[in-house]
């Protein structure tokens, strides 16, 4: 071990920091948090320092250090710029059995800072021994994205009830068995969700009727898996789907997603078809109530967003009224995936002031939407379900005044390693569809927008795969020509 680890208390303590520039200023920000009295020695002082200064929050002696100022210091930071008094404060302060830090310059340093992930009063701190800094800030980014920004509140609620669970349990044994159960629990979703007060109510209850805990209430998350590239997944829904018990998944899960839950849970298929539409909705709502009752932690996985066309408000309804503890985490929907990874803005200064997300799902054989605001100027459509409907979609956006030329696209699995992107116009488009292929899931996105799709492409994935073979025809060219030449047309429009 290179370093002995150390937290140190500096809680109205003094601390002097040497210098007065932004280097200064960023440990000054730290052990500021922590408390310190801070002094600070410089001739001048940047302007992060001045505002701290005039807030009373540091005291500024104005003149270059001098040896007499580390007396009496819990710590003493060398931040200026001059290597010699560098030399000169490590050298006395360690004469004095002060600890010093020194900014780069590990050798000089009695003590050095790590990377801190603080979710006081649960503190990470990581170091590389002053070799390898950007190692250890990788290492941090880590830690940050893994552990919950609640996870400090959640500190803070076990310490409230440390005592009472204490007077509940007499043996250390018991006692881990229950802050175990109570850290990986539904307590500790509550407090992740900034359920606070419910969570305390929880657990309170749990203490009084531990023995109850064995069938304790299960719970639902209903979890958006977004649009199928699992690194677009929110770090809630993946700490959700790592400690469900079961996990319902549907038909537009990827299974890059899916393989993301935890190796034990059971995962169980309940993807519908359009014909039962109706009675598999109501099994899947009754499986929900049915599960949690039985104690289950249950993930809910819906493709994209639960609530854009997911049918999400149906399900919770359901649980609410079964009185179900549930939680909805949101997912990035298909438009939002398709559109970044098509290349194709949903509203942009001089295309589209608005974007409209609308089902052209067949119903007894017909669209039925609200025409007149879909073929308004400067909106984006994002159609869902929309290949079926194509044809009548595309005629009647025209019949009801929308450009036949207006530029349309299809994304097809979009943001998976699979997508295909077309782009043609709203009377080229059922075509387009024939002529490809082009299945389900598919995402319309119908505007002049998708014109941007041309200049704006990035996503490649079958570069990815294909790099070092032969070249292959590129799919993402735009195979239909543009039917609408970019300015004349486009100027023509938005002033009209
Ligand atoms: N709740 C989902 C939508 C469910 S409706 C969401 O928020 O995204 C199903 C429709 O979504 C599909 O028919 C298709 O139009 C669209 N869709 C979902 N995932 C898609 C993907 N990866 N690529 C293209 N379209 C997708």
């Amino acid at each position: 071990m290179d370093y002995y680890p150390v937290f140190m208390n500096l809680r109205g303590r003094r601390v002097l920091v040497v210098g007065g520039g932004e280097v200064a200023a960023r440990k000054v920000d730290l052990v500021h948090s922590a408390g310190a009295h801070v002094v600070v020695v410089a001739p001048w002082l940047g302007e992060e320092l001045r505002a701290r200064l005039a807030r009373g929050e540091i005291e500024h002696v104005a003149r270059r250090w001098v040896s007499g100022d580390v007396a009496n210091s819990a710590l003493v930071v060398a931040a200026t710029d001059d290597p010699g008094v560098h030399e000169c404060i490590s050298v006395y302060c360690q004469q004095l059995g002060i600890p010093v830090n020194v900014v780069d310059d590990t050798p000089l340093c009695s003590v050095i800072t790590p990377a801190m992930v603080d979710r006081s009063p649960i503190q990470i701190a990581i170091s590389s021994a002053g070799v390898a800094p950007v190692l250890a800030r990788r290492l941090r980014a880590w830690i940050e994205a893994a552990v919950p920004p609640g996870y400090g509140r959640l500190a803070g609620l076990a310490a409230r009830f440390r005592d009472a669970v204490k007077g509940r349990f007499a043996s250390v044994d018991e006692r881990r068995k229950f802050w175990e159960r109570i850290l990986e629990g539904p307590v500790a979703d509550l407090v992740y969700a900034g359920r606070d007060a419910e969570a305390a109510e929880r657990l309170a209850r749990e203490i009084d009727a531990p023995d109850a805990s064995g069938d304790a209430a299960g719970s639902v998350a209903l979890v958006g898996a977004g649009p199928g590239d699992p690194d677009l997944l929110t770090f809630r829904a993946l700490r959700l789907m790592q400690h469900a018990d079961i996990v319902l998944y549907d038909r537009l899960v990827s299974d890059a997603v899916l393989e993301l839950t935890r190796r034990d849970a059971e995962k169980v298929y309940v993807g519908k078809r359009r014909s039962n539409h109706h009675v598999t909705q109501d099994r899947i709502n009754a499986e929900l109530i049915r599960l949690a009752r039985e104690g289950k932690r249950v993930v809910r996985l819906k493709g994209g967003d639960p609530f854009i066309f997911g049918r999400g408000g149906e399900e919770i309804g359901e649980l609410m009224e079964a009185g179900i503890d549930f939680q909805v985490v949101p997912g990035i929907t298909a438009a939002a995936g398709c559109a970044a990874y098509a290349g194709i803005p949903l509203t942009h200064r001089d295309h589209a002031q608005s974007v409209q997300f609308i089902t052209a799902h067949l119903r007894d054989g017909s669209v039925d939407l609200d025409w007149p605001a879909l073929v308004r100027q400067g909106t984006t459509l994002a159609v869902y379900m929309g290949l079926s409907g194509v044809r009548e979609l595309c005629a009647r956006l025209i019949e009801h005044g929308r450009d036949a030329h207006t530029p349309a696209a299809l994304v097809q699995q979009g943001t998976l390693p699979e997508q295909r992107v077309f782009v043609g116009s709203l009377s080229s488009l059922p075509d387009l569809i024939e002529a490809h292929e082009v299945q389900a899931p598919t995402l319309i996105i119908v505007g002049d927008v998708v014109r941007l799709h041309r200049q704006l492409q990035w996503y490649r994935p079958e570069e990815k795969v294909e790099a070092a073979d032969a070249p292959v025809e590129p799919v993402h060219t735009p195979l239909d020509p543009m039917p609408v030449t970019e300015s004349a047309n486009h100027a023509g429009r938005m002033a009209g």
